[in-house]
């Protein structure tokens, strides 16, 4: 955005566009090989390719309309290693949100992410980070290890919003996940600019 010169730093950054719901930075989470790629370009492209890029992070922006309104979105596909799960310190700390992603193939990828999402906390120094937790590949049935009911306890129990999906078979869950979080993460901000408002008088 440009800022018109305003005596303020902080003001350009408050200001809201409008009929923009602002930006959104997500990054996606969760151990190697349970689809975060899969759903990044899900959601990007509404494609499901099949073989992707493992080596890096991707960053990705795009502008969509959300309720009538347009919202830009920063994505960041991590490269996660089993010890990081993506979760580094200049990833957490650039984005707004989270979405947290297991497949619901793999008990062990569910068991990582409360950690997860303690360490994302832990970093940002705050509670209530906007977190969604995505069980992903849930059109492999016969190979199940989680069941939707372990998804939405773990999902109470941190008190975020959960979604099982197939990156596969199903766009609309998809779109609706990275949905979720967005509004998530725009209440927030809002919040926070409610705070800041009341403190500061900004
Ligand atoms: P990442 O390491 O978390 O980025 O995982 P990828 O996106 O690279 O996906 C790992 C593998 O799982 C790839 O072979 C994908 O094609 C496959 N995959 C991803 N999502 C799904 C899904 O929803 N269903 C099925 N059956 N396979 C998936
Ligand atoms: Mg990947």
């Amino acid at each position: 955005g440009q800022s018109t010169g305003s005596g303020s730093t902080l003001k350009p950054y408050l200001r809201r566009k409008k009929s923009s719901l602002g930006e959104t930075k997500i990054a996606v989470l969760g151990m190697s090989g349970v689809g975060k790629s899969a759903l990044c370009v899900r959601f990007l492209t509404k494609r499901f390719i099949g073989e992707y890029d493992q080596a890096n992070d991707n960053k990705y922006k795009c502008t969509t309309t959300l309720e009538g309104e347009s919202v830009t979105f920063e994505l960041l596909d991590t490269r996660s290693n089993d010890d990081d799960m993506g979760a580094r310190d200049d990833v957490v700390r650039w984005a707004d949100g989270f979405l947290l992603v297991y497949s619901v193939t793999s008990r062990q990828t569910f068991d990582v992410l409360a950690d997860v999402r303690r360490r994302v906390e832990d970093m940002k120094k705050v509670s209530h980070v906007p977190v969604i937790l995505v069980g992903n590949k849930a059109d492999l049935a016969h190979v199940r290890q989680v069941t939707q009911d372990e998804g939405a306890r773990l999902a109470a129990e941190l008190s975020c919003s959960f979604m099982e999906v197939s990156a596969s078979e199903d766009v609309t869950k998809v779109m609706d996940a990275f949905h979720t979080l967005c509004r998530e993460i725009i209440e927030y901000k809002r919040r926070s600019r409610t705070f800041l408002d009341r403190v500061f008088g900004l």
